[in-house]
């Protein structure tokens, strides 16, 4: 498979090119020159197969060239060994026609170790077939830098260091990342806020002479790799659920909107999936677009949801792409004009081609909370905050006929403070979380200085190598 950029104007990569670079050098995002086709004779013969089996099916023809067969497969079964569940991402049924896929039996208990267990042995495969190694810096609120590091720890080409502001995340968060006991992760508490941590990762990024002697790179949510290994619980859930046979629809609670794309990649594969529901919190740009056409940038509000807030949805631009029928010039003078008025327009026609598939409603934090509630109080089932808000999306926007199926995309110990807050009760907290505070912890303090930070990097790059 060949990628191009959404913007058309950096060079056709290969899958091991776009899983290296993450960011087209034009400022666009790589996706894939055609969509391959699952005829209905593939999706049946899905039917049978284990989750890496179907991982295998769906994602063989974005990877082939690069990677030998025999090799991906062994990658996609030890990523997916890594998680609790037989099934990987299981279904439970909550109402009729409603079920929720649960993506969150991974590591750290959050949907974004599905993508970023496999693109760290990805990575790793990669690198040691170049005789390379990388140092991967990133900055982290809280969550997802437990999830990069999981994915990086022993892996023998890559080094890892997260940056989080000292004493400003959870102590659940915090653990789950400084009691990773491997030689090629460090973990680094910044004397700051999160921006600080942000400013120092852009700085060393912007460093040319420092990002070549470290060989600098990222995880972000806009590399290719990590939308590809979501398309392929999309088609799982849609298999189990009667797909070709049957139609589905899904419910996304959305961020970037990594998520949802890949749900819209597997239709485009040609899944049958009749409906795209978005769910937002209060920071609700996407619903806003899809609602009324108005796709305008504003402040971020903190809430319950913290993984959703995001006024730039970076991963919005794969679709607009698509909606300018793969005119790379076009999107580019779109983001351009986003980007100087703070607005995009994309004009009634192609807004009325986006909402034959997507719907979207908002959800302020008082409504998650209800949402938790009567949930709990009605199904037994408890659904995080950020689950919650995708849950309400569906039953708000039901379909006739159909099994809706809402991306469970953390588990709810991870946000023990808001399901007190709604139930009046502790979540119960797994093993895998109850385990980190036992661990030892390991992670230095340090100033908000460059210099400091740098020194730290340039030594763990080259320390272990
Ligand atoms: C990252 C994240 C989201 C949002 O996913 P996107 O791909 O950014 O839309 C939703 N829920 C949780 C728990 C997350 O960690």
């Amino acid at each position: 498979m060949q990628y191009i950029s959404t913007r058309g104007d950096a060079p056709t990569l290969d899958f091991e090119g776009v899983l290296l670079a993450g960011l087209a050098n034009d400022g666009g995002l790589y996706v894939p020159a055609a969509w391959p086709h699952l005829s209905a004779s593939a999706l049946r013969a899905l039917r049978g197969q284990t989750y890496a089996e179907t991982a295998f099916a769906v994602t063989w023809p974005f990877v082939e060239g690069c990677i030998d067969a025999a090799a991906y497969k062994r990658i996609l079964e030890e990523t997916y060994a890594t998680f609790e569940h037989p099934a990987v991402t299981p279904l439970v049924q909550l109402g009729p026609d409603l079920w929720s896929l649960e993506l969150f039996h991974g590591p750290t208990l959050a949907f974004k170790d599905v993508a970023l267990q496999l693109l760290g042995r990805l990575f790793d495969h990669v690198l040691a077939k170049r005789g390379e190694t990388i140092a991967i810096v990133g900055a982290t609120s809280g969550d997802t830098g437990s999830a990069a590091i999981e994915a990086c720890r022993d892996r023998k080409n890559i080094r890892i260091c997260i940056l989080h502001p000292d004493g400003r995340t959870s102590e659940a968060q915090r653990r789950q990342m400084t009691t990773v006991d491997a030689p090629n992760v460090m973990n680094i508490a910044i004397e700051g806020d999160f921006d600080a941590c942000q400013d120092l990762v852009k700085a060393m990024f912007a460093d040319r002479g420092f990002r070549e002697e470290v060989n600098l790179s990222a995880v972000n949510s806009i590399n290719w790799a990590r939308v590809m290994a979501q398309i392929v619980y999309y088609v799982y859930a849609a298999v189990r659920l009667g797909a070709p046979d049957r139609p589905v629809a899904f419910a996304v609670p959305t961020g970037n909107f990594g998520n949802v794309f890949a749900a819209y990649a597997a239709t485009r594969m040609g899944v049958p999936i009749q409906r795209l529901v978005i769910g937002s919190n209060a920071n609700d740009i996407l619903t806003r677009f899809f609602e009324a056409a108005d796709m305008s940038m504003r402040p971020v509000a903190p809430t319950l949801s913290p993984s959703m807030d995001i006024q730039v949805s970076s991963n919005f631009e794969r679709l607009l792409f698509d909606l300018y029928d793969r005119d790379g010039h076009a999107v580019a003078r779109a983001m351009r004009e986003f980007r100087e008025t703070g607005r995009l327009s994309v004009g009634a026609n192609r807004h009325g081609v986006a909402t034959q598939l997507f719907r979207a409603a908002r959800f302020d934090d008082a409504a998650t909370l209800e949402g938790i509630r009567a949930l709990q109080a009605r199904s037994g089932y408890l659904a995080d905050p950020h689950t919650a808000v995708g849950l309400l999306a569906a039953e708000a926007l039901p379909e006739a006929d159909c099994a809706m199926i809402v991306a469970a995309t953390a588990h709810p110990a991870k946000f023990a403070a808001a399901i007190r807050q709604a139930t009046g009760a502790d979540p119960i907290m797994p093993d895998r979380l109850k385990a980190v505070f036992e661990k030892k912890e390991t992670y230095s303090v340090m100033p908000n200085d460059l210099k400091t930070v740098q020194a730290a990097v340039r030594k763990m790059a080259g320390a272990t190598a």
